[in-house]
């Protein structure tokens, strides 16, 4: 191999191009982690929720140091009218021992991976955007190329391995043909705040104290019935609340994401919450919704794509999950690497271990699991029927108005005879439901 500038470069400093350049520069390899937010995070979003057993693998002492703001002990997930909720509450502190899933800030979680990237010997350079990849002619590799590098305006930067880790719309990996674009139905829009309450009053509203938080999901009315769902989030002084819209679906809609984003804040029993808070972010950003079916190559001669770029995103509906992927893919991607790099061969086939390590690991697995989750999620009955079902049957039982009591049985037929769902639909709706998550 002739002399690179560095052996990897990096592109994007979110978890899953933070977690690659940790591993390897840990392993004594000459890494450049390049963002072009000036900071890095400073231009990420997510809802917060991060799974966070995969982040303690590599950081052992990860709650002491890095910056997360609760562990999630109580996930409430609520089915909604115009005026109610109905839901499941759960709580428990096994979730809090070991700990599950904690809330992170993604300024603050990101520049702290960046901190162990550069301790660990990585250099960082923020405030760069890399424009291109450099190629060379590579007549028996696939594509017919090699990737050799990246430039970024005058400056070339050559390396043996380019990681991208670009993010969902993942222009690296498109622009050599490894990806296509994504399509609607594998995207969704997300609008997020972030709305500060102070802690006693998290405490208070959501029923959690110490370190302890609570995840809410919503669905239903709250999202004027576009196919996706809403979520409230506990940091430590502040929530993290927003929607994830399916692109295709809204865009049928004829709704803008940022007025569905205001229907859902002022929908009553997210007010519960956040009344009286100070909105101190607000921002919008592409989810990959796709799943498995969006998972296309992740490897080419002298380049692996890792997390968002590679389209590793679970939404069951219950939990939307990226983070905790890209990090496993990071993991993968950065054995995988150094093998490659120790033998000398950063081909298509000394990179295919890659493939081989995240399907070996919970990412791939659980992206088998949950391939039918996409298609679940676009009944539009969950969006629109279920929430005044509930309410129905709820009502029906609650309901005390003097007059004389009919057995659940019948309150559940009744409200099923009202409702637009038919028992079939229901039951088919159940039978998928089951099947996917
Ligand atoms: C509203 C919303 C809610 C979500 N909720 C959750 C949740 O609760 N839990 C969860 O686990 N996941 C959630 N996700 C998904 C999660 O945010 C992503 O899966 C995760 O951020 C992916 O990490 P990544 O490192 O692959 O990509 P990203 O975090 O997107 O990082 C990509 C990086 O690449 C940089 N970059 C891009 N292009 C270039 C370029 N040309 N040059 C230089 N740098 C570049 C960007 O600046 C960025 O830092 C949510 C997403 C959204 C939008």
């Amino acid at each position: 191999m002739s002399e690179p500038d560095f052996e990897v470069a990096v592109v994007g400093a979110g978890p899953a191009g933070a977690l690659t350049a940790y591993l390897l520069a840990r392993d004594g390899h000459s890494v450049v982690l390049i963002d072009r937010g000036a900071t890095p995070g400073s231009k990420n979003l997510s809802g917060g929720v991060l799974y966070s057993r995969v982040l303690g693998q590599v950081f052992p002492d990860y709650l002491a140091q890095a910056p997360v703001e609760r562990r999630i002990t109580r996930n409430v997930v609520q089915f909604c009218t115009s005026d109610s909720a109905i839901g499941l509450d759960a709580w428990t502190g096994k979730l809090g021992d070991p700990v599950n899933a904690v809330t992170v800030l993604r300024a603050k979680l990101d520049a702290w991976l960046a901190e162990q990237c550069e301790q660990a010997g990585a250099f960082a350079m923020p405030g760069v955007r890399v424009d291109e990849l450099l190629t060379e002619d590579a007549p028996r590799s696939a594509l017919g190329r090699r990737v050799v590098g990246v430039r970024a305006g005058d400056d070339e930067l050559r390396a043996h391995v380019v990681v991208a880790a670009d993010g969902v719309n993942s222009f690296l990996s498109r622009s050599i043909g490894l990806r296509p674009a994504p399509e609607t139905h594998q995207l969704a829009v997300g609008v997020k705040a972030v709305i500060e309450l102070g802690a006693g009053v998290i405490e208070d509203r959501f029923g959690v104290s110490g370190d302890d938080g609570a995840a809410h999901a919503f669905v239903g009315d709250c999202t004027q019935g576009v196919a996706g769902g809403g979520f409230c989030y506990t940091n430590r002084e502040s929530v993290s609340l927003g929607v994830v819209l399916r692109l295709d679906d809204l865009v049928a809609s004829g709704r803008a994401a940022t007025d569905v984003f205001e229907h859902y804040l002022a929908h009553p029993a997210v007010q519960r919450l956040v009344r009286g808070g100070t909105m101190v972010e607000y921002g919008s950003h592409l989810v990959a919704e796709g799943g498995l079916a969006m998972l296309g190559e992740i490897d080419c001669d002298g380049m692996v794509v890792v997390g968002d770029a590679a389209g590793l995103t679970i939404n069951s509906g219950l939990t939307v999950r990226g983070m905790d992927l890209a990090i496993g893919s990071g993991i993968a991607a950065a054995g995988a690497v150094h093998e490659a790099l120790t033998g000398a061969d950063t081909s298509k086939a000394g990179l295919a271990r890659y493939r081989r390590r995240l399907f070996e690991g919970f990412v791939g697995q659980d992206m088998r699991t949950y391939a039918k989750a996409p298609a679940f999620l676009e009944r539009p009955r969950t969006y629109t029927d279920y929430g005044p079902l509930l309410e129905d049957i709820v009502l029906g039982v609650f309901g005390l108005d003097t007059t004389p009591r009919e057995p659940l049985s019948r309150v559940v037929r009744a409200a099923l005879r009202r409702a637009p769902v038919r028992t079939r639909d229901l039951a088919a709706d159940a039978w998928a439901g089951v099947r996917a998550l």
